[in-house]
């Protein structure tokens, strides 16, 4: 029998459709519309006329009670029975407005389904409506099957559902074990605060800064723990207000933990923006910032160097080399207003076009750079450039380093001007040391030679009568070697090794004893001046050679000024200090006197004025220049400490200036000098020690000549040998000073043991002896220099035998 029941669903879950369609079917019911929505129900409904509408009550467009409201106040709908089949189900309230909107039931999904099935039958059978026709009984059978199916379909769907939670729930746990592991490895403080300064969270790093467990952190106050106050620090709430939810970072200096902070806040919203926490990150600093204030201190104690070098030092970067910066001394060297201007030049501005050895500068300098790249360093000199242009020699030495991957070199210029004017200095008074020596030497020796010559002429003038013909010979000999004796006596003066007799003298008086002569050797057309200090100005010096350095001078002005002109010499105080000692590259600090020596002159070219002062340089023509002038002038200023320079330069004239140390005491008062006076002999016996043959000989026959008696020694032995054989007809020892086997005051020692007040004089040679007469002898004792006239023999002879007599 056929099943006549046409029943519509609304339900907008198809599944749903489907399964209570299947179930409706297999009771036999085939006659089923569905509906998706209220509305979709309500047309259905109105054309269709079911016999029952059971509905879902959430759905789209229009809901179930709207849809129920919709059926009942219809005229025609009104009486189809309306059962809601829902899992919108929180209680009663659902149930009692669908019944109360006319609804026959309120069924809760899932429901078993044969229950469901029952409970429509009875709602049907009670709405009358079964118009004979009853659900068949043969098709109950079905049911278990359906119910086998439709359970099978909700069990997958809720084993699907829950495997899904445990997957969520699994995803949650790994996330969760994720930030805890990240939280907990961060190796910088991260903690968590709410709106009100607690900590909500730590992590392990909170630990060992704070010495406290995570979990006592979690109650405390995040100022307490980090800045040791009672309240919040000022900046913490701006994070809250201010800062409006954005992050927040500082460095701060944590006194409570001793220790440097790098701090960030990063805000926590909740859903409507409103800050409802903070993230602090607090990163350990305090390394990092002694490294930093280690690398101040090192920078600054590099910057003290760097400045304070005498050095130019420079670096130049990469790729082509170019200053990048500088010291204060490069500045000076190349004559730059400050460093700034400095590094606007590019090595070439600061080199010649060409070195010394003719390569091209920039081309070398490329060469140099490679080669202190290649080995690390290089050292070299250099010939550069100032801004001005003035070129001056320099060595350099460029290091290459590498500093985290960047190349730099770095240059260390030293200017080498005031050391090649030292050296050049210093090579000239070497040569001329060297050239005093020999020239000493030889005419020390000369001047034996000469003493002989002039004692044996003297002796044969004696003896020859007054018109001898053979006399005018003679004089003539001795004429020359006078000239002869002057020549020595300068080379001796310039070579120092001449007896030098100081005394404190007036420098005022020297000159003025000079000006009588000026005249005479400067002739009528020079006009000679002299500008004196108006107060003395004392020097120790010997003022016969004080005289001769400007008699020399005066010389070579007269020889240089052609026809007319002025010769000048001046005198005056001044102090050397340390700027004109670096200036000339001599002298010691101290008060000097100044002799300025002008003439008007041809003056002289580089070339010349260089050698001035070399021993037997002369421009003049033979005969005429010995070229000794003027290294005697040098041998004497330096024996007396001074210094001497000379400006000049062709045309314009010359100027010499004399500087000699100043000293406080006045000068003695000048002995009167000693008048010629006629030789006088004598009839006394003389002992005379001399290892020289022909100066021994010489002595012998000017003494025995004017009547004395000589006895000869060869030696020191042999003097002390023949005074005891003769002591009792011995008046007078004339010992030379420096003897083979005894010398001259070992001698006499010797000799006033066995008699104490025996005469004695000694002769000498030459300056380096005076060292040595000064530690033998006694300031008294009787000296003659050599080389001697027989005068100056004869009368030293008599004056010391006479000694004592007239008192
Ligand atoms: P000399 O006078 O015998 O030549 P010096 O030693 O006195 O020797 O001088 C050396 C040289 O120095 C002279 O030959 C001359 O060229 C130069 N000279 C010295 N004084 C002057 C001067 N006042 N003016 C120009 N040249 C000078
Ligand atoms: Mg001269």
């Amino acid at each position: 029998m056929k099943f006549e029941l046409k029943i519509l669903i609304v339900e907008d879950n198809a599944d749903d459709r489907k399964l209570l369609r299947y179930n409706f079917e297999n009771h036999g019911c085939k006659n089923v519309i569905e509906a998706q929505d209220g509305q979709e129900g309500l047309d259905l409904a109105k054309s269709q006329k079911p016999d029952l509408i059971i509905s879902d009550a959430l759905m789209p467009v229009m809901d179930g009670f709207q849809f129920l409201r919709a059926i009942k106040t219809d005229e025609n709908l009104r009486s189809i029975p309306f059962v809601f089949y829902s899992a919108t189900y929180t209680g009663y309230k659902e149930v009692e407005l669908a019944i109360s909107l006319g609804a026959e039931a309120f069924i809760v999904k899932p429901k078993d389904l044969n229950e469901l099935w029952e409970k429509l039958n009875s709602i049907i059978k009670e709405c009358n409506l079964r118009k004979e026709k009853t659900f068949p009984a043969e098709q109950i059978d079905n049911d278990h099957e359906y119910f086998r199916s439709y359970s099978n379909i909700v069990a997958t769907k809720l084993e699907e559902k829950v495997r899904e939670l445990e997957n969520a729930k699994a995803v949650i746990e790994a996330k969760e074990q994720e930030w805890q592991t990240t939280f907990n490895s961060i190796g910088d403080c991260v903690t968590i605060h709410d709106k009100n300064f607690n900590i909500i969270l730590a992590n392990k790093s909170c630990e060992k800064v704070f010495g406290a467990s995570q979990n006592e952190i979690r109650s405390r106050k995040c100022f307490e723990l980090f800045h040791g106050k009672n309240e919040p620090h000022e900046a913490c709430p701006k994070i809250n207000t201010e800062q409006k939810g954005k992050p927040f970072e500082a460095e701060r200096f944590e006194s409570r933990l001793n220790r440097w902070f790098s701090i960030a806040c990063f805000p926590l919203l909740d859903k409507n923006g409103v800050v409802r926490g903070v993230v602090h990150y607090a990163k350990d600093i305090t390394e990092r910032k002694k490294a930093e204030a280690n690398l101040r201190e090192i920078d600054k104690k590099f910057r003290v160097l760097f400045e304070s070098s005498r050095d130019a030092l420079m670096t130049l970067g990469p790729p082509s080399w170019e200053f990048t910066s500088c010291n204060q001394a490069t500045v000076g060297m190349f004559r730059v207003k400050n460093d700034e201007e400095f590094i606007t030049y590019g090595p070439e501005d600061l080199s010649p076009e060409r070195q010394p050895d003719g390569r091209a500068s920039d081309e070398k300098s490329k060469e140099m750079i490679e080669t202190a790249m290649l080995k690390g360093s290089h050292f070299f000199e250099w010939t550069h450039k100032r801004s001005d242009g003035e070129e001056f020699p320099a060595t350099v030495l460029l290091t290459h380093t590498e500093l985290e991957g960047k190349q730099f070199l770095q240059a260390t210029v030293r200017d080498l001007t005031e050391q090649r004017k030292l050296e050049a200095q210093y090579l000239q008074s070497q040569k001329m040391e060297v050239v005093g020596q020999l020239a000493g030497g030889i005419a020390h020796d000369f001047n034996n030679i000469l003493t002989a010559i002039t004692g044996y002429g003297h002796i044969a003038l004696m003896k020859l009568e007054k018109d001898d013909p053979i006399r005018l010979n003679i004089e003539h000999m001795l004429e020359g070697v006078d000239r002869a004796a002057y020549l020595t006596k300068d080379i001796l003066l310039f070579s120092r090794k001449h007896i030098s007799n100081k005394t404190p003298v007036n420098l005022n008086e020297v000159v003025r004893q000079v000006e009588k002569f000026l005249k005479r050797v400067m002739g009528e057309d020079i006009e000679c001046k002299t500008v004196l200090q108006e107060r003395p100005i004392h020097v120790h010096a010997d003022s016969h050679h004080l005289e001769q350095v400007l008699m020399n001078l005066a010389t070579n002005a007269r020889d240089a000024i052609p026809k007319g002109g002025a010769f000048t010499i001046a005198t005056e105080k001044v102090t050397l200090n340390q700027g004109f000692i670096s200036a000339h590259g001599y002298g010691k600090p101290g008060e000097y006197a100044l002799i300025t020596i002008s003439d008007t002159g041809i003056g002289m070219d580089e070339e010349t004025r260089k050698r001035i002062f070399e021993p037997f340089f002369t421009t003049k023509e033979v005969g005429k220049g010995t070229g000794l002038g003027l290294a005697v002038v040098y041998g004497i200023i330096k024996e007396h400490d001074g210094y001497i320079n000379v400006y000049s330069e062709p045309g314009n004239g010359t100027t010499f200036r004399i500087y000699l140390p100043i000293i406080a005491s006045k000068p003695r008062k000048e002995t009167k000098t000693h008048q010629e006076e006629a030789s006088e002999g004598g009839t006394e016996t003389i002992l005379v020690a001399e290892d020289d043959e022909s100066l021994r000989n010489l002595s012998k026959a000017v003494l025995t000549e004017l009547g004395y008696t000589v006895i000869e020694a060869v030696d020191g032995e042999d003097a002390v040998r023949k005074f005891m054989e003769n002591k009792d007809r011995i008046h007078l020892i004339l010992s030379d000073l420096i003897m083979p086997k005894m010398n001259g005051k070992e001698a006499c020692d010797e000799i006033r043991k066995i008699k104490p007040d025996i005469k004695i004089i000694f002769m000498s040679g030459y300056a380096p002896d005076i060292v040595r007469q000064k530690v033998l002898l006694e300031d008294s004792a009787q000296m003659i220099f050599k080389p001697m006239s027989p005068n100056e023999l004869l009368k030293k002879v008599r004056n010391v035998l006479d000694e004592g007599k007239h008192n």
